[in-house]
């Protein structure tokens, strides 16, 4: 099958990138030049980050000395999850993390917090943190140790659950902690403007939104409060950050952005696309007389393009190849540890069976999805539930 045959859904894992993206960097692979030099070139290419660099910032309502770039949000998460915290004033000792459990594994690893100094933050069934735990375990926190520090994700990469950050923040400022919001999956998606949030630092990835991978940034919330950089050495990215920029990259990741604006409106028809699709599967289940499947999150806020399914009887890994055959992409768990399959650890926080959590399987669809696409999708489901189901009736 030809790449131009097949159907990606598959987008909170990467999205394609996007026309705007390919000829920024195209532009700038070629002339070189130091985006630290001072020369013609260099000016040239500190040009192409500067022009990012605002454009993310609006993006996000900050100044753009606010926007810090990294390789990605993996990369931000560890710089902002930091024990020590620049000030204006000083220096600010962070003594406690409190990851929800549901994060992604760039959160939940803690940054540079000792692995002691960890604490998760429990979820509900619904796949929401639980807002009551995370208010005990400040309350339980010893401050005069230094704050806490709390990260909470706007939307969950598998379930697409929309998490309640204002809340969670309320709860933050009202312990003196501090809170960082993995953005990732809300760019493009939802607002992720650190005053919005009511965040201290936001973590967001490019090549979610048809930016390019390899590219992500830090929003500082305020200016004047930053971790310590990891990297040290020269003064880049406003002395947060050392290391040549990569321009193509960042450059890419503007364009990303700025485009941002246009897909913006498509998302409105995208939730019927996904509702069609868990439609579709509910109605093959009872006509070839499985259990009906199960949807992590539906009684809670979601993203419009994410569904996150289980169909008892049948594994996770089998429909994900059969899938594969049939020319369709989807993923089963995180598809950041994909390839390799083990219950996710999301499903596991949501309180979900070992033997549920092996069948689910993860759509996330992309600005541009169709109907079309779901049609497809169902059709290549039906004939792989409908074969399966004619097996478990033989035996
Ligand atoms: N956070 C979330 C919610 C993600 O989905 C991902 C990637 O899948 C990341 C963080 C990591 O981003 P990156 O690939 O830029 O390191």
């Amino acid at each position: 099958m030809n790449h131009a045959d097949r159907l990606y859904l598959d987008h909170n894992a990467s999205t394609p990138l996007t026309a705007a993206a390919r000829r920024a960097m195209f532009e700038i692979l070629a002339p070189g030049g130091n985006a630290s030099s001072t020369h013609a070139e260099g000016r040239a290419m500190r040009k192409h980050v500067e022009a990012a660099r605002a454009e993310l910032a609006a993006h996000a309502g900050v100044a753009p000395k606010q926007v810090v770039f990294t390789s990605g949000a993996t990369e931000a998460a560890a710089l902002a999850l930091s024990p020590v915290m620049r000030k204006a004033s000083g220096e600010l000792r962070c003594s406690r993390l409190f990851v929800s459990a549901m994060e992604h594994p760039c959160v939940l690893a803690g940054g540079r917090f000792a692995p002691e100094a960890v604490a998760t933050i429990p979820v509900t069934p619904d796949g929401v943190v639980d807002l009551g735990a995370l208010e005990d375990l400040l309350d339980a926190h010893d401050s005069e140790a230094g704050p806490a520090l709390v990260a909470i994700m706007l939307a969950n990469n598998e379930t697409g659950v929309i998490q309640p950050v204002r809340e969670a923040s309320e709860i933050v400022r009202r312990h003196g902690a501090l809170l960082m919001v993995d953005a990732v999956q809300g760019l493009g998606r939802l607002d992720i403007a650190p005053a919005e949030l009511g965040a201290d630092f936001v973590i967001v990835s490019a090549h979610k939104i048809g930016g390019p991978q390899g590219a992500g940034a830090l929003v500082l919330g305020d200016a004047a409060l930053a971790p310590v950089p990891m990297f040290r050495g020269g003064g880049q990215e406003n002395f947060h950050r050392a290391g040549t920029e990569n321009v193509a990259a960042i450059a890419g990741f503007g364009a990303a952005v700025a485009g941002l604006a246009q897909s913006g409106g498509r998302w409105d028809g995208i939730s019927r696309i996904r509702d069609f699709i868990e439609a579709g599967i509910d109605t093959i289940s009872r006509d070839t007389g499985m259990a009906a499947p199960v949807v992590f999150g539906s009684r809670v806020e979601r993203l419009a393009n994410t569904t996150c399914f289980a169909q008892p009887g049948i594994l996770a890994e089998t429909a994900l190849i059969s899938l594969d055959l049939a020319g369709i992409a989807v993923s089963s768990g995180s598809a950041c540890s994909s390839g390799k399959v083990k219950a996710s650890h999301v499903l596991e926080a949501m309180g979900v069976s070992q033997a549920i959590a092996g069948s689910a399987l993860r759509i996330s669809l992309g600005s541009d999805s169709t109907s079309e696409n779901a049609g497809r999708f169902l059709t290549a489901w039906k004939d792989i539930v409908g074969r399966i189901a004619r097996r478990v009736d033989a035996a």
